[in-house]
């Protein structure tokens, strides 16, 4: 038999007032327990049901609830505009939105039920079976419109085990972050995770150094941009030093965050990979090695390989496993798309595996292969190279359309005291000629997505 997802709120014992804190709002299991119960009954039967997912104790108990009840939660961000709300709202089916008390919902095309975390009422139906659906999670929109990515019971629940795996996750650990609640990571991983482990979860509200370093976790989540600002508070990343683990995920982490959390902390941080669609994938680990750039070896019960064209080392990532989706909502043709003809899923990332198994990822497929000159160019290569430049706080690399070259190369920079052809030069000593940017524009600052994801869709032309 299958464990429950939840393993830690069906066991006995090992309770505590606070084995969740959400943005200051303490939680016993049991509490929890007792609040979703509540929600379970008033949505069982639904055929999905959406969550206003701000960082609050209300979003856990609305999705415990709805994992209880076996109804797919669909996490909206507390921040999307009526546009991307409605899409979401209409397009997975959703019958009701759960919110706090205390959220402003404008109109919205379904029922609006309000979480109480202080309910309690006894939920005793038997947990649904694996195959069901848990969630319907919209992807970051990075690319393109966000599609919704039906994630089954199952995949969660090898998902999280491989990680416990990985990190030797167990209920001794504190787990500390403060990343939204409506993707893999902030949810899935920070909140699923803590709760089938039975660590103890501190949730921050927001992802700043300071609450990082006052919380006094044993594994602490982080995007890059939360460890950029971590290492830019030297105080607050020394107080990481007692921890067991700094994860990093969601977008590639620059070597030299990488190297500073190391100075700072004395500990090198792990990295791990992953998407919506196939959930983490691969890691380094807590009894292993890592190394800057690199995302370590898939975990237990994933297999991966590079479809490189030949004699090419770097390719297209494609893997298979127990964590995979069953599908994007509504889009049988996206879905199938992403499939080779023998059954293994197509990332669209770019990425290379050392002789040691060890991954590296380049970049993406879409956005982050460039065509310059008759070479294919990595932009990850060339934004870490100029992150090594002293001047640059942030850096993002397009291929813009160039009637001689197919494409050149293009910088984005946030800097101070530097040139255009001073980064120029930089690029082209640090790597070969022919991967130095033919321009420079310098920002005040990238634009991001929620979870500082840089979106290059969003920069302005060349
Ligand atoms: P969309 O699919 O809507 O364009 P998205 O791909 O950003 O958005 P997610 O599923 O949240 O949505 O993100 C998965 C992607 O994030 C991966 O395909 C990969 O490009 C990137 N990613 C995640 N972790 C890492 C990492 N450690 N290093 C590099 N890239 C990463
Ligand atoms: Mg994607």
């Amino acid at each position: 038999m299958t464990a429950p997802l939840l393993t830690s709120l069906a066991a006995s014992g090992g309770d505590r007032p606070d084995a969740l804190t959400v943005g200051g709002h303490r939680l016993s299991r049991e509490e929890l327990l007792g609040a979703a119960g509540a929600v379970a009954a008033r949505i069982a039967g639904a055929p999905a049901v959406a969550v206003h997912a701000s960082a609050t104790s209300e979003t856990v108990v609305a999705v415990v609830g709805a994992l209880l009840a076996g109804v797919p939660a669909v996490p909206v961000p507390p921040d999307s505009g009526p546009a991307e709300r409605d899409h979401i709202l209409r397009d997975s089916g959703a019958a009701l939105l759960l919110a706090g008390a205390a959220a402003e919902i404008a109109e919205v095309p379904v029922e609006t039920v309000r979480v109480d975390p202080a309910e309690r009422a006894e939920w005793s139906k038997a947990e649904p079976a694996p195959e069901s659906a848990a969630f319907t999670l919209y992807t970051s929109g990075t690319t393109g419109a966000p599609k919704g990515v039906v994630i089954s019971r199952r995949a969660v629940a090898a998902d999280l085990d491989a990680l416990a795996d990985a990190w030797a996750w167990t209920a001794e650990d504190t787990l500390v972050h403060g990343l939204p609640l409506f993707h893999v990571h902030g949810l899935v991983l920070g909140v699923l995770g803590a709760l089938r482990t039975g660590s103890r979860l501190v949730h921050t509200g927001r992802p700043t150094a300071a609450a990082y370093a006052a919380a006094g976790g044993s594994l602490y989540f982080g995007v890059p941009t939360v460890w950029n600002r971590v290492v830019q508070d030297p105080e607050s990343a020394r107080a990481l030093s007692g921890a067991r683990l700094l994860v990093s995920g969601s977008a590639p982490l620059p070597a030299p965050v990488f190297r500073d959390l190391e100075r700072l902390t004395g500990q090198r941080p792990v990295e791990r990979y992953g998407m919506t669609e196939t959930l983490i994938t691969v890691s380094t680990r807590a009894d292993g090695e890592r190394r800057p750039g690199s995302v370590g070896t898939p975990l237990p019960g994933i297999r991966t390989r590079i479809a490189a064209e030949e004699g090419a080392e770097v390719g297209e990532l494609q893997l298979t496993g127990p964590t995979l989706f069953d599908g994007y909502l509504n889009r049988p043709e996206a879905t199938s798309g992403c499939y080779t003809e023998d059954g293994w899923f197509r990332t669209g990332d770019i990425a290379t595996v050392e002789p040691d198994g060890f991954h590296r990822i380049v970049g993406r497929a879409s956005t982050d292969m460039i065509k310059s000159g008759g070479y294919r160019i990595g932009a990850g290569e060339i934004e870490n190279a100029l992150l090594d430049h002293p001047a640059v706080h942030e850096a993002a690399v397009v291929g813009a359309p160039h009637e001689d070259l197919g494409q050149q190369i293009v910088a984005y920079v946030v800097a101070d005291g530097v040139t255009e052809q001073d980064l120029i030069d930089f690029v082209a000593t640090q790597l070969s000629v022919h991967k130095r940017p033919r321009k420079v524009r310098f920002l005040d600052a990238l634009p991001r997505n929620a979870m500082g994801k840089p979106q290059k869709k969003l920069l302005p032309p060349a």
